[in-house]
């Protein structure tokens, strides 16, 4: 038998890791393994997995830390040989803006919904009226009905109040997703929530109760050990060393290369072929990796419910790194960051910029430098595009002002690095869930698979577990 075909289109993490699988996984190739062509549009691979140089340090402009309990990741490091670069977080424990003044999180937390209304009695980052709120939870319970799925914010607010929701839920779970609560499926993003709800009575009794785990990453300070790890040469150096892996494996990597149409050609020898603007590749199974919109672009004509995936949308962001000095910056004395509610108010123009602030050579020893802090930004939500508006100069003049009243004193600037990533984090809105399903089962009825931080979780863990399942799905198909 000829030997198999495999493309695989994207090459982010998702499409790198099912590149990776296809081509052997840990075993490495053997001789059913199939040509695997990987195809990705820009010049680098990796998405916003990636590094710069500041202040004479490398470091992550994208991701910069993964969940230490999921074994994706720290997995795939392994395998790789990487181990020795492997670095726990440093810090536990975060801050949030409220009222006026950074507020230190208090334990206890489940993506900022309090699973024990005690440790907030005293907080002072609730008005009476917010404690007051939680505290109705545990002895008057609001009756909700949930269906299927329900948003976060519907959730949050109908049990616990508007300012738990705004005040810690939103910043938690937008730091992560950079969406809205009140769009974000409690059932994708959220499914401990969405069954405590389901539950009835106390939603912080029954979170405390139920499955401590969900998906997605939860505050440092909630486990023993260390909550997340990153590599010392950057996560964004994960992609140059898969490429190398692959490359080594006789995978063929091609960069810069859009893929412009997927067409079936059932009564040829292979029932796909994938075209470039000036290639043709035959393929057995293709692994859609890339953004759920061009998945949609591409395989859409050959089935409805992966036409719908157009409706999936992504929120852009920008990370901005500030080397700031040492001696005249004042960081709160411990935590991980800062996180900035929506619309807070400030002395300058409109609301606030920036939705976080990152204490970045405090989480990662490796990047501690004697003469500065490195304060990384963030900026950018689903529905706030402020920062598309403004040039480097002028984003990193900004956010050092909104810096330097959040901190109180931030030293004079010694280097910045702004990185823009307009939208790539999928937004899990009502309804994902089904719409997932059903574009599975379309790819899977066409002999496609789907991989990518748009179906089972944005983080990176998730996203190299749904290239590696992708790939695993496709050689079951084939029979490698
Ligand atoms: C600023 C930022 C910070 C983050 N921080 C963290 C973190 O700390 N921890 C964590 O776990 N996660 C984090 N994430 C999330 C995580 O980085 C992403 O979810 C993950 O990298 C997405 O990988 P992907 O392969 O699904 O998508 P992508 O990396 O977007 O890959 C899709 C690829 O498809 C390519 N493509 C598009 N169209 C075509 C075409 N027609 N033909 C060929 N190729 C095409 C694109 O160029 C792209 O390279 C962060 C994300 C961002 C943006």
């Amino acid at each position: 038998m000829a030997r198999r075909s495999v493309v695989v289109v994207g090459g982010g993490v998702a499409g790198l890791a099912a590149a990776y699988e296809l081509s052997g996984g840990a075993a490495g190739p053997d001789g059913a393994t199939p040509r695997v062509e990987l195809i990705e549009s820009s010049e680098r691979l990796g998405g916003p997995l990636a590094t710069a140089e500041v202040a004479g340090r490398v470091l992550d402009v994208g991701p910069d830390g993964v969940l230490a309990r999921r074994p994706e990741a720290v997995g795939l490091v392994e395998e790789l040989g990487l181990t020795e670069r492997l670095e726990p977080i440093a810090a536990s424990g975060a801050w949030v803006w409220l009222r006026g003044a950074a507020r230190e999180i208090p334990t206890g937390l489940a993506l900022g919904v309090p699973t024990d209304a005690a440790a907030l009695r005293r907080w002072p980052g609730l008005s009476r009226r917010g404690r007051w709120a939680l505290a109705r939870d545990r002895r008057w319970p609001a009756r909700l009905s949930v269906g299927e799925d329900a948003t976060i914010g519907a959730i949050v607010r109908a049990k616990l109040g508007d300012e738990v929701a705004h005040g810690l839920v939103e910043p938690l779970v937008g730091g992560i997703q950079a969406g809205r609560i009140d769009e974000l499926s409690a059932r994708s993003v959220f499914p401990a929530l969405l069954e405590a709800a389901r539950r009835g009575g106390s939603l912080a009794a029954a979170l405390a109760e139920g499955e401590p785990a969900s998906p997605g990453p939860r505050h440092a300070s909630e486990r023993a050990g260390p909550a997340f790890v990153t590599l010392t040469s950057g996560l964004g150096s994960l992609p140059g060393a898969l490429g190398a892996a692959l490359a080594a494996r006789g995978v063929v990597l091609r960069r810069a290369t859009a893929v412009t149409a997927l067409r079936r050609t059932p009564s040829g020898p292979y029932p796909w072929e994938v075209d470039t603007a000036t290639t043709t590749t035959p393929a057995d199974a293709v692994v859609l990796a890339t953004p759920a919109p061009v998945t949609a672009a591409l395989a859409g004509r050959h089935h409805g419910a992966l036409a719908a995936l157009s409706a999936v949308r992504s929120a852009g962001v920008a990370v901005v790194t500030l080397s700031l000095e040492r001696a005249t910056t004042a960081l709160p004395a411990t935590g991980t960051g800062l996180l900035v509610p929506l619309a807070t108010a400030w002395p300058g123009p409109d609301s606030m910029l920036v939705t976080a602030l990152s204490f970045l050579d405090r989480k990662w020893p490796h990047l501690r430098g004697d003469d500065d802090v490195l304060v990384r930004a963030h900026a950018g939500r689903s529905d706030d595009a402020r920062w598309r508006d403004l040039d480097d100069d002028a984003l990193v003049a900004r956010v050092l002002d909104e810096a330097r009243h959040l901190l109180g004193r931030a030293g004079p600037l010694r280097a910045a690095h702004v990185a823009r990533w307009p939208s790539a984090l999928a937004q899990y809105e009502l309804g994902h869930a089904s719409l997932v399903e059903a574009a599975r089962a379309g790819a899977r009825a066409l002999g496609l698979a789907l991989a990518g931080s748009a179906y089972d979780g944005v983080g990176v863990p998730a996203t190299i577990g749904s290239g590696r399942r992708a790939a695993r799905e496709v050689c079951e198909r084939l029979a490698i």
